[in-house]
């Protein structure tokens, strides 16, 4: 009787969709909020967005962003601002991904891929440099040797809560909101959330 019943389980089983992928060759979606390696990110006219503040450095808890900010040359600005990063790096050593960089930069100058499967083989790979982190003329994030990229993934480098309000609006104060303008892309906000939600939906 036991043996019936463990036969009928295996009977059902083999029916139902399977749920595991023949991964890394197949992956799954990965969530929107997911946090993966970063991207610093330009304006559509090819302007770099960070300004070279070091908020995101001063923020890490794991101390594992490199800032240095330089002043725009007059002829050439970097960025719309009046410094730009002159020197960037995050060492993938010690990020933990808290995404705390993002929700400190005042440009949204830095966001994260969904792209957790890269690996090193020495310290020097794992400290992305500026060059490595800042998105090609798409905008889309340069694909390292030493990173598993598959077809169109790179199409998510935003999407993540944003945990203060909107443009210092008050009335969302203490919500968390959404802001679909980071990185590659825009899209639309989720129910409830986004500048133009009300406060009590
Ligand atoms: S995600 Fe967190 S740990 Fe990683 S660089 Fe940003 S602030 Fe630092
Ligand atoms: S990425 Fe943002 S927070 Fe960090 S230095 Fe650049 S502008 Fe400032």
């Amino acid at each position: 009787m036991g043996m019936a019943k463990g036969f009928g389980v295996t009977w059902r089983q083999m029916f139902r969709p399977r749920l595991t992928t023949e991964y890394p060759d197949a992956k799954r979606p990965k969530p929107e909020r997911f946090h993966g390696r970063h991207v610093l990110n330009r304006y559509e006219d090819g302007m770099e967005k960070c300004i070279g503040c070091e908020l995101c450095a001063g923020v890490c808890p794991a101390k594992c962003i490199y800032v240095r900010g330089a002043d725009n040359p007059p002829d050439a600005p970097v960025s719309p601002g009046e410094r730009y990063g002159f020197v960037y790096e995050i060492n993938y050593l010690r990020c933990i991904h808290c995404d705390l960089c993002v929700e400190a930069c005042p440009t949204e100058a830095i966001t994260e891929t969904k792209l957790f499967e890269f690996s090193f083989t020495n310290r020097e790979d794992a400290i992305y440099t500026k060059a490595e982190l800042l998105v090609d003329d798409d905008g889309r994030a340069r694909r390292q040797p030493w990173e598993l990229w598959m077809g169109d993934e790179d199409d998510h480098t935003s999407a993540w809560m944003r945990a203060t309000s909107p443009s210092g609006d008050a009335e969302f104060e203490g919500r968390i909101a959404w802001s679909n303008e980071l990185g590659f892309g825009e899209r639309p906000a989720e129910p409830a959330q986004g500048p133009k939600a009300s406060p009590d939906a």
